[in-house]
């Protein structure tokens, strides 16, 4: 309004703008309001708390979920004290560290703490806004709860450290520890030993029991391993059936006999399962020591698995120590092996036949036939050491396959040209009786090369018959139903008892080598070959001595009355060609 009390045109504009520029500032304001009010609503709904520092003003401002986190307020620098009090002690000076982060000249950084209570894991956030001269303006401190977050990375890192089934270090976990007690024993020139344990038959116990029995087995055995743990001695369930055990300075009570011996008492009495079921283990233990064996870490440990299988090989049940010539060994059945792979794919063997007679007339009653290798430079290598190899490797399925075949082969070659009626002996492993369709490649063999099953002899060994009984043992009744004929091969250097030959399905026994080569010499082989052959023939079986060298011990045999007589006395190992000349000799 203007002085004069009139109204002028003027006054109406003035009045105008100022009414305008009040409209604005109310919607500024509402804008204002509401902006504060969205972003207290974030703040608010975002799991965390945060503290405002002005620097010019010097003032804090809590806001948000600040009493969630905390129950005191922050009015000065001086009050930062009380969040070290909250942390548990190890992040107290990082944290104070990072609250400070300006002295570095650092824009944000974030740390996590775990408050002292163990409650709840805290993700502290710091954020410095800068002036433009470069000064520290203002400070924002954000809190926020992780809780679950770290609870599951805890849960990772558990699982990265810790085997889940026994709460035993895991293997990568292990290798780490034991290669730090390695690296120390070089250091501090000490010792450190690795036991390489694996439970005896577990595969075989869980096929019959199951593998959540088979977990259960691993579980208690790691549970009491765990007992065994102390400073430098580092326990972990490397995988499956195996554990392993590092030792920093295995003396005195920490010795491996020791610890072996511990464990040796606790294995004497049984496991009890949560089914009530009672269970008696016994491992097999490899030993190898730094620096002794290696200065690997990991070759420490393959040199200690290695020695664990020689403890296995001679019986298991047992502790082996590293010897390099385990090693050698080793390494010499590794390049076997790999050679052995070679050999399949070339066919690179070849078949000798040995020779077996009646004793009584010395007539032929029929060969054995015997597989040879020459590696590629010409070497023989004895099938008493790869054969064992191709059966662990598999090789010895399509091995097998070709014996079978060839032999067929050429037998039935001598029978088209010589009509001299025998008996055909094929070695047949393990694995080969377990393939599912081993019967019916016998009989399709037979079958195209026009030969009778009552000419076939497979032979077999007590070890198979031990390891899955009732598998094979029916295997043997179908093809003795053909009309092949079952000879137990190596007799009396198993497990064997006179006893348990009464039910098996078997025609032939064949004595092994070990009785014949000290019959002449010792009483007790006599008496026992004898009650042997006494025995055996009266359950109905026919016999044959094998390794027969000697005149003395064949006219011994024949004392006796073994039926049969396979050796080198009367013939070794020989090329079909050899055969050949014998049957045309015999037919003159
Ligand atoms: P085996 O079945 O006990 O065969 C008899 C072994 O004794 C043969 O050894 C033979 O050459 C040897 N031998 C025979 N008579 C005498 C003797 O009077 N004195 C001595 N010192 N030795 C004698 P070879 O041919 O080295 O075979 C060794 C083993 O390899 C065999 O023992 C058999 O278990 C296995 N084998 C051989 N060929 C095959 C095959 O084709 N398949 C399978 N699965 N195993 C085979
Ligand atoms: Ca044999
Ligand atoms: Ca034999």
């Amino acid at each position: 309004m203007a002085i004069d009390g009139e109204w002028h045109i003027g006054d109406n504009i003035f009045m105008d703008d100022l009414r305008g520029q009040i409209e604005l500032l109310n919607s500024v304001n509402r804008k204002l309001m509401k902006d504060v009010k969205m972003l207290h609503l974030i703040c608010e709904t975002s799991n965390s708390a945060f503290l405002y520092y002005n620097y010019e003003e010097d003032t804090f401002r809590t806001i948000a979920n600040w009493d969630y986190f905390f129950d005191f307020e922050v009015k000065s620098t001086k009050d930062f004290n009380r969040f070290y009090d909250c942390v548990e002690e190890k992040y107290a000076v990082p944290l104070k560290e990072a609250l400070f982060i300006e002295k570095r000249g650092m824009q944000s950084t974030a740390i996590d703490v775990k408050m002292k209570d163990g409650r709840m894991w805290v993700e502290v956030e710091i954020t410095i806004v800068y002036d433009d001269e470069g000064n520290p303006a203002d400070k924002i401190i954000r809190f926020k709860d992780v809780t679950k977050f770290n609870s599951q990375n805890d849960e990772l890192t558990y699982m990265a450290y810790y085997d889940l089934l026994t709460g035993l270090y895991n293997r990568n976990y292990f290798v780490r520890l034991f290669g730090e007690q390695v690296h120390r024993a070089g250091e501090e020139q000490k010792e450190v030993a690795i036991m390489f344990i694996d439970l005896d038959d577990f595969r075989k116990m869980s096929d019959e029991l199951g593998i959540i029995i088979g977990d259960e087995i691993v579980q208690n055995f790691g549970q009491y391993l765990a007992e065994l743990s102390e400073e430098d001695i580092v326990i972990s369930h490397f995988n499956g059936d195996i554990f392993c055990i590092g030792i920093y300075d295995p003396y005195g009570s920490r010795s491996v006999a020791s610890i072996y011996s511990r464990i040796s008492g606790r294995l004497e009495k049984p496991f009890k399962l949560s089914s009530g079921q009672e269970i008696f283990l016994t491992v097999s233990v490899g030993v190898a020591e730094y620096p002794e064996a290696a200065t690997d870490t990991l070759e420490l440990i393959n040199c200690a698995e290695i020695v664990m299988f020689r403890a296995k090989e001679n019986g298991k049940g047992r502790i082996q120590y590293f010897d390099g010539s385990i090693l050698e060994d080793f390494l010499q059945n590794v390049s076997i092996e790999n050679k052995l792979k070679e050999a399949v794919f070339s066919q690179n063997f070849t078949l000798y036949f040995q020779p077996q007679f009646h004793t009584a007339d010395r007539i032929l009653r029929g060969v054995e036939a015997l597989i040879r290798w020459k590696d590629e430079t010409g070497r023989s290598i004895n099938p008493d050491i790869f054969i064992p190899i191709a059966e662990k490797n598999g090789t010895i399925v399509p091995i097998g396959s070709w014996v079978m075949e060839e032999s067929v082969r050429i037998y039935a070659g001598w029978k088209a040209k010589y009509h001299y009626p025998m008996i055909l002996s094929l070695n047949i492993s393990a694995i080969q009786y377990k393939q599912p369709d081993f019967v019916e490649k016998v009989v399709e063999i037979l079958k195209k090369y026009d030969i009778s099953p009552e000419e076939i002899e497979l032979e077999i060994t007590e070890s198979i018959l031990i390891d899955s009984f009732q598998e094979v043992t029916e295997k043997l009744a179908i093809l003795r139903n053909i009309g092949i004929k079952i000879s137990l091969d190596d007799f009396g250097t198993g497990y064997s008892s006179l006893s348990y030959l009464k039910g098996l399905p078997i025609d032939t026994l064949k004595v092994d080598k070990s009785f014949i080569d000290t019959v002449i010499t010792d009483e007790n082989t006599r008496i026992i070959t004898e009650s042997i052959i006494y025995m055996v023939k009266k359950l109905g079986f026919e016999t044959i001595a094998e390794g027969v060298e000697t005149q003395e011990q064949f006219d011994y045999l024949t004392a006796i009355d073994c039926d049969n007589i396979q050796g080198y006395y009367l013939g070794r190992p020989m090329p079909p060609e050899k055969i050949e000349e014998l049957l045309v000799k015999i037919l003159e």
